[in-house]
């Protein structure tokens, strides 16, 4: 560390991140007020490192719907209790469930050709799931009917799906009106006939969220900006027991995010530009955050030079990708002799433009912008295991150098 002015801190982002995924902020989601809790640290981040808001407040407010699981999450299986996240999900969309169900093993083959012959009395449908094992679903076709199963097509109390495949959770702005569970398929075998679950869940049509808005004021041209962007909120709870932690996501590019406020706040490293800084809410249930940004923004789309937003931030093994590199050709460019002439990282991977995280809606606007993630290192997704203890931030500095050189040339 050097004694003038600070360079990137890593030191400092660990602690971020730490903070982030400790179980006080609940998984950055919709119960406990964790997105919310997540929001007033960030701010006050922000503060302490000596950003500006505009008009005085940091907050962006908006609501939006949501389906939560702040209560009992039980499913037990002949006298086995599962556990929430390893041996089964509730899907983010499922309605509340309480009781003992039968369970109705389906031959999807056999729906998929009408052959399934199916007569049950109303009363016998509403403690009735119907269980899917997708095994042998190879083409487009067949995964695609499988999926389409999720439908409760049968109108029976709820679905099952079976699967052998890595648990990846979510979050959804509806609730629909059956139980929907993803099972781990050597959790329940065909001799399994009923199953007994207590599933707490509740729509709330009206959570309140916020955006988080911060500036450096520019040296020389205070009414350009270059915008630093990521998504502060996560999935929550998944019942009262279990959270989703969301280190790499997206903990790590709020922690770099907050390491640039340091950063541009110094004098050393003031900008001809002003520097702008919005941690987004609500990305998980749909770009929420940003799209509600972009149609009521805080200073004019049209003064933004260029916009980075950083999500899963935390590995870099395999070096980094850039969404919408296609797009913007000259400012990749810019990355990639960034990257050869100081050798920060691996490789600089190109990619098209995708709608998969909080650039979307800026360059929809026309806004130029990059989303940039890590490669290499951790598996974990969207799931239990996306805790801090094992996110490398393998690339943690260099990315940071990257893109801070990266904004130097465009100071040119
Ligand atoms: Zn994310």
């Amino acid at each position: 560390m050097p004694l003038w002015g600070t360079a990137q801190d890593k030191q400092y982002a660990r602690q971020v991140i730490e903070k982030l995924t400790a179980l006080d902020m609940h998984g950055r989601g919709y119960v406990m007020d964790g997105d919310e809790i997540a929001a007033h640290y960030i701010k006050e981040q922000m503060e302490v490192h000596g950003a500006l808001a505009f008009d005085y407040n940091f907050y962006q407010d908006f609501s939006m719907t949501v389906n939560t699981f702040p209560g009992k999450m039980k499913v037990i299986v002949e006298e086995q209790v599962l556990t929430p996240g390893v041996d089964f999900l509730v899907k983010p969309s499922s309605g509340a469930a309480s009781g003992n169900y039968n369970l109705m093993w389906t031959d999807w083959k056999a729906l998929a050709h009408k052959e399934a012959d199916f007569t049950m009395t109303p009363s016998e449908m509403r403690k009735t799931l119907m269980v899917v094992d997708p095994s042998g679903a190879e083409t487009k076709e067949e995964k695609a009917f499988v999926q389409s199963l999720w439908g409760n097509p049968l109108g029976l109390v709820g679905v099952i799906v079976l699967t052998e495949d890595k648990l990846t959770w979510g979050v959804s702005q509806t609730q629909n009106p059956y139980i929907e569970l993803e099972i781990k398929k050597d959790k329940l075998t065909k001799d399994t006939k009923t199953i007994s679950l207590k599933i707490d869940a509740k729509y709330n049509p009206k959570h309140r969220c916020q955006n988080i808005v911060g500036f450096i004021e520019g040296k020389e041209e205070p009414d350009s900006f270059i915008v630093f962007t990521g998504h502060y909120d996560h999935l929550g709870h998944m019942g009262k027991d279990t959270y989703f932690p969301g280190a790499n996501d997206n903990a790590s590019g709020i922690s770099m995010l907050l390491d640039f406020v340091k950063h541009y706040a110094d004098y050393e490293n003031q900008s001809k530009y002003s520097i702008a800084f919005i941690a987004f809410g609500a990305e998980e249930a749909g770009l929420v955050g940003s799209r509600h940004y972009v149609e009521d923004p805080v200073f004019p789309l049209e003064q933004i030079k260029f916009l980075v937003n950083i999500d899963l931030l935390g590995t870099g093994g395999e070096g980094i990708t850039i969404v919408n590199a296609t797009k913007h050709e000259k400012e990749y460019n810019t990355f990639l002799k960034l990257n050869e002439k100081k050798k920060y990282l691996a490789q600089v991977k190109k990619r098209g433009p995708a709608a998969n995280s909080d650039h979307y809606f800026f360059s929809e606007k026309g806004v130029p912008a990059f989303f940039i993630y890590t490669m290499g290192g951790i598996t974990a997704y969207h799931d239990i295991y996306d805790v801090a203890e094992t996110l490398p931030l393998t690339e943690y500095e260099d990315v940071f150098k990257l893109i801070t050189d990266f904004v130097k040339e465009l100071e040119k």
